[in-house]
């Protein structure tokens, strides 16, 4: 479903980093591994449709990601990828269930509250929908922003170092949740990471 060919990128200054052809199969589970400055945040950048290349081709189904437009391309990742930051990113002044609703909105998807709250549940912070980030800890905050990837239903769960800043029990839960989620929304995963806590959840492992 997703295939990344010729792939490479320069940044203003910057050496080339070269991307090896990827074919990524529908609900495929996959690591991205590569030292710190190999390009795994460039990479996962490109593939969400966030950094265009400056070179190859993104294909995520049979669309030729960067041959959309602005608008189109927002929409498109929107709907079809959801993105799992390093650090959680969540608007400050809107509670956890109101950050979900916001990311069907930007994505000009209808909000599905059922969903919304199921998904909080299963992430066992259910109880947390009507509180800001700021009363949340570090890893309530992280499936908050599990959570928040998967409002659209995405066919591509990407996550950038999502344990990096966890302890072992938080980080240990985070990858279950990724893996458990992306099996029961049916979608592809990929996790970029150099912590060896994730690598036994993962066989199929994409090396920088
Ligand atoms: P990783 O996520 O594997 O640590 P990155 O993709 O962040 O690697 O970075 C790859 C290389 O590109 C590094 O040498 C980094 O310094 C450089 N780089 C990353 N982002 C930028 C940027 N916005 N501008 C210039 N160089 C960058
Ligand atoms: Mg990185």
């Amino acid at each position: 479903m997703i295939n990344i060919t010729s792939l490479a990128h320069i940044y203003e200054q910057g050496r080339r980093i070269a991307f090896p052809d990827w074919e990524i199969a529908d609900m495929e589970h996959w690591l991205l591994l590569g030292a710190s400055g190999s390009g795994k945040s460039t990479l996962l950048n490109i593939i969400a449709g966030l950094l265009k290349p400056s070179q190859g081709q993104v294909f995520i189904h049979d669309t030729n990601l960067y041959t959309l437009p602005a608008r189109r391309m927002d929409q498109f990742r929107g709907k079809n990828i959801g993105i799992v930051f390093q650090r959680p990113h969540l608007i400050q002044s809107l509670n956890v269930l109101d950050n979900l609703e916001l990311a069907a909105v930007m994505a000009g998807v209808p909000i599905d509250s059922e969903h919304n709250l199921a998904l909080l549940n299963d992430l066992g912070i259910a109880d947390k929908a009507q509180n800001y980030p700021a009363q949340l800890s570090q890893g309530q905050l992280q499936r908050v922003s599990v959570a928040r990837a998967l409002v659209n239903k995405p066919d591509l769960l990407i996550a950038d170092e999502p344990t990096s800043s966890l302890d072992d029990v938080n980080a240990a839960q985070v990858t279950e949740m990724l893996t458990t989620q992306a099996r029961a929304n049916g979608a592809s995963l990929v996790i970029a990471t150099h912590d060896q806590r994730v690598c036994k959840y993962i066989t199929k492992t994409y090396l920088l």
